[in-house]
């Protein structure tokens, strides 16, 4: 797949030191296309849509806000934790808008798999498909993601 001007960038957008000191792409050198269609095909296997995926999210990020010391157990399976810190982000994509910034921990206590995502990561997922390049630091792979939230 060859990349067209405006997912190039997209891509500089997503770069470490452009909106995030660390980015979205980590070591990964595809096209966005094919990473995009990469985990569309991964998530018909698993058989999740990336709407399914995002209301769980946000649902357990929301779940942490009000809860003491941010801290929530659902369930009796699902720990969620989430860190919140001063500011906003933007979406690489251009999207008006801006996200607020926080960090949302999720330990599935019957797999013991913990992900943990940003703000953005929902609406990246949710808008674009996108679940960030292979290596990033907040790359959530479908098949653990779908494992930690719906187990
Ligand atoms: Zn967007």
């Amino acid at each position: 797949m060859k990349e067209t001007l405006k997912e190039a960038k997209i891509r500089s957008r997503m770069m470490p030191g452009a909106l995030t000191i660390t980015g979205f792409l980590g070591t990964d050198q595809r096209p966005l296309a094919e990473i995009i269609a990469a985990d569309e095909q991964e998530l018909k296997k698993l058989n999740r849509s990336v709407e399914e995926i995002a209301e769980r999210m946000k649902y357990f990020s929301n779940a942490t806000f009000d809860a003491y010391n941010n801290t929530v157990v659902i369930d009796d399976t699902y720990e969620v934790h989430t860190e919140s810190t001063k500011g906003t982000m933007t979406c690489p994509y251009g999207h008006g808008g801006l996200y607020r910034k926080y960090v949302t921990t999720l330990t599935n206590r019957k797999n013991n798999i913990t992900v943990r995502w940003n703000a953005i990561d929902i609406h990246l997922i949710e808008a674009h498909h996108f679940f960030e390049g292979k290596d990033s630091p907040f790359r959530l792979e479908p098949e653990i993601l779908v494992k930690a939230l719906f187990s």
